[in-house]
């Protein structure tokens, strides 16, 4: 599996499988054998100076392996050749213990809470949403500098979740607030297409990688790291690991708000996802169909029981609106999301249509609202933009 990039093509070394092997096998597991004789290695791929792997372990032992989680990683940076090393610590709980929330998660303690607060706007940073003692985000560290995450999830693909977010991330910079983008789709990564963005990140001194500024936006990807065939094969508890760590080894400097692309879907690698992300809310993305709206009901239900704030529903591809007239068909019988928002007593955030230059722009990575700034597509992102930011200052005033 090789990764073909203007990077490799200009780096001279390449390491090799058998070269990580040979640093792990000099770091110990918690009961003293080497790394390499205590079944715990996922399969390693070590491409274009680029090194990722799992460490397996029972979740009854994940805290004992977190030291040899950053021992290993810094055994396989220090091989020359060797720009990112990615290694995720995966606890997989046996039958019959305790529930994944329970405390013994792969993440390491929380670091001490370092907000910075954005200027210009009132910080959303200091907005607690009410929690339950027994709610799983009291146990997730946040991200130093970043004031809020918040997630865009739909319950399946092709409703157009990706190019909501990025344009959403567009509508909110437009408002004056410093935005970072994470796609943590992880199984199809679709920010570099929609960005046009096919840089690699570097590191900074800290080793942590400096996100791509873009449209005025910090930016990272899974798919800036690996090509899409390669982030497939990740597995469900790999994903959460490796979404925690794009999360806080990403230097993402002082954002107001960082939107994270979650990968689509209600099923349990999300429900971790939503679970061990520091999320101060999550905006859902429908399509007017019946179908997406009894999957968009699923990812309201996934939210909840993990107390996180639902921000409200997005209806894309709401309406055809014709490239040439204007004109609006209501071919999918617009105004499901609305309702069912209404319903469930949710938020709604607008409507946005089904339109041409919407996908052609998506598509050639130059997102609408960057493209056609004083269009009408850019002015709805910017008031769904404007509904989300109320919704955090809102929940900061009430607490
Ligand atoms: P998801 O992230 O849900 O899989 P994407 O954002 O990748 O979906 O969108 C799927 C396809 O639909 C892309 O080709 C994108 O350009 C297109 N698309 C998304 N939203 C719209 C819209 N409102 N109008 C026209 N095309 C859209």
């Amino acid at each position: 599996m090789f990764i073909r990039t203007e990077g490799s093509r200009r780096r001279a070394v390449s390491v090799t499988q058998q070269q990580v092997l040979d640093a792990l096998a000099k770091v110990a597991s918690p009961r003293g054998v080497a790394l390499t004789n205590a079944n715990v290695l996922s399969a390693i791929t070590a491409t274009d100076g680029k090194v990722f792997f799992s460490i397996n372990v029972d979740a009854a032992e994940a805290r004992a392996w977190e030291s040899v989680r950053a021992q290993a990683e810094a055994a396989v940076r220090a091989i020359p050749g060797v720009s990112v090393a990615m290694i995720a610590l995966t606890a997989e709980r046996k039958p019959g213990a305790a529930s994944p929330s329970s405390g013994a998660a792969s993440s390491p303690p929380p670091p001490p809470h370092q907000h910075r607060h954005a200027h210009g706007v009132q910080p959303v940073s200091a907005h607690k949403p009410p929690q339950s003692p027994a709610s799983p985000m009291s146990r997730q560290a946040e991200i130093p500098g970043v004031a809020a995450v918040i997630a865009v999830a739909s319950g399946k693909g092709g409703v157009g979740k990706s190019t909501t977010a990025l344009n959403l991330a567009l509508g909110l910079r437009d408002l004056g607030l410093r935005v970072g983008l994470l796609d943590a789709d992880i199984y199809g990564p679709s920010v570099p297409r929609l960005t046009g963005i096919h840089e690699k990140p570097k590191l900074n001194d800290d080793r942590k990688m400096i996100p791509i500024e873009r449209f005025g936006l910090s930016i990272m990807s899974i798919g800036f790291l690996v090509e899409e065939e390669t982030a497939m094969i990740w597995r469900g508890p790999m994903v959460m690991s490796a979404i925690t760590q794009m999360l806080r080894d990403v230097a993402w400097g002082t954002l107001d708000i960082l939107v994270v692309d979650m990968p689509p879907g209600t099923g349990d690698a999300q429900l971790t996802l939503a679970q061990n992300v520091p999320l101060k809310g999550a905006v859902i993305i429908s399509t007017p169909q019946d179908l997406s709206l009894i999957d968009a009901r699923r990812g309201l239900a996934m939210f909840k029981k993990v107390n996180v704030p639902v921000l409200g529903i997005v209806e894309n591809m709401s309406y055809f609106q014709c490239p040439h007239c204007g004109t609006r068909s209501d071919i999918f019988g617009h105004g499901g999301a609305r309702h069912e928002a209404e319903r469930l007593g949710v938020p709604f955030l607008g409507e946005i249509p089904l339109h041409m230059s919407i996908r052609t722009t998506s598509d050639s990575g130059n997102p609408v609202v960057a493209s056609e700034p004083d269009g009408p597509h850019a002015a709805i992102y910017r008031e769904i933009g404007t509904k989300v930011r109320d919704q955090l200052q809102g929940a900061n005033a009430a607490a």
